[in-house]
């Protein structure tokens, strides 16, 4: 009955689901937003603590359940359940979110839950261990990715408890751990997409060196490139894009940086989704910038502009994407702005 592809594995330890509901620390006057209420375990409990509860369910078959459990009860009118993808809904406003997360969701949950244009008071979220490590993961930790560096720019996480398998039916092949995501408030002034598109060029191999990932690989440098010449359009800045002459185009020339790979071999940033783009990099870079195409003056340009900011603006080139702090990934992304680089 229980389908494994959508996660549910069923909360049946009443103490833990009383627990996670709890430390949400509700108020009469909350709207909540339940990702994934499955047959209701955790739902009913909310809705005893708070005014209202919208519930995002994939499964119609629990959907049915969960309406079927409210139905005649004083609840029933403050609970809405919407059937689908938590993901491509639309979601109201929503003073806390609680969920036992279905995993394979976690990765694309967390980043909409801190890019919602009006962030909500606090989350209550279950993960699978791994994943809440990679939320709380310093510079330097194994697991520090662009999860890590995202999550903690945009909210403070800190750690509720461990949840072993036995406390689910069926039982999963990880245990779990409860966290708790309260986005900042106010939120820091930079644009999100910025901010992540500069960390998704960081860390498409964060144990090569900042010059590496930002310089090596022909499809970023066209990326910021063609960016450049949207930024310079829409600022009035004239330029010169006329193709280079032979003489003058300098070839990828770049030291990739000693690679340890070898050492992270294992991890990967898989749940990152990366768009097609990244993908392309990821590839490109194994290759160490073969096969370019012609390219215009702009281009040569950018890769100026990125060096110096870089070499000269903020010294990291050298440094690497898995040992950089969040006020390294801020002085870069303050530096390359001002250079009129931009990331989205
Ligand atoms: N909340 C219940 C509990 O704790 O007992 C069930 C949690 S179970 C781990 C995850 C639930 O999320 C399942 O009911 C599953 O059908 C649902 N689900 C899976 N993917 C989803 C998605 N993309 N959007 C909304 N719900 C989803």
């Amino acid at each position: 009955k229980m389908d494994k592809d959508l996660g549910q594995h069923v909360l049946k330890n009443p103490g833990v689901a009383t627990a996670i509901v709890q430390k949400a620390n509700l108020k009469q006057s909350d709207h909540v937003l339940e990702v994934g209420p499955g047959t209701g375990n955790l739902t009913v409990l909310i809705l005893k603590a708070a005014k209202n509860v919208t519930a995002v369910e994939m499964d119609p078959r629990m959907g049915a359940e969960l309406a079927k459990r409210v139905q005649g009860t004083e609840s029933q009118r403050r609970l809405k359940i919407l059937l689908g993808d938590v993901i491509k809904t639309e979601l109201p406003y929503f003073d806390v979110c609680i969920s036992n997360t279905p995993y394979q969701i976690s990765s694309p949950l967390v980043f909409k839950l801190l890019a919602l244009p009006n962030p909500p008071r606090t989350c209550i979220l279950m993960f699978q261990r791994e994943f809440a490590m990679r939320l709380f993961a310093k510079p330097g930790d194994k697991l520090y990715s662009r999860l890590s560096v995202n999550a903690q720019m945009w909210a403070k996480i800190s750690h509720i408890m461990k949840v072993g398998k036995a406390n689910f039916n069926p039982p999963p092949k990880v245990e779990s751990n409860v966290v708790r995501l309260e986005p900042k408030s106010p939120r820091p002034q930079i644009s999100y997409d910025e901010w992540d598109g500069l960390l998704r060029i960081a860390f498409v191999r964060k144990n090569r060196t900042l010059r590496a990932a930002f310089l090596g690989t022909a499809a970023v440098v066209d990326m910021l490139a063609s960016n450049y010449k949207l930024y310079c359009a829409q600022n009035d800045i004239p330029i010169d894009d006329s193709p280079l002459d032979k003489q003058e185009s300098t070839d990828m020339d770049i030291d990739m940086g000693g690679d340890e790979e070898d050492e992270w071999a294992g991890f990967s940033d898989a749940e990152d989704e990366l768009p097609d783009f990244f993908k392309e990099v990821q590839k490109e870079g194994k290759k160490s910038g073969v096969g370019r195409k012609k390219r215009g003056r702009v281009t040569e340009l950018v890769r100026e502009k990125v060096r110096k900011v870089l070499e000269d603006d903020t010294q990291l080139g050298e440094k690497r994407a898995r040992l950089c702090e969040e006020g390294d990934f801020l002085k870069l992304l303050y530096a390359f702005n001002q250079e009129g680089i931009h990331f989205s």
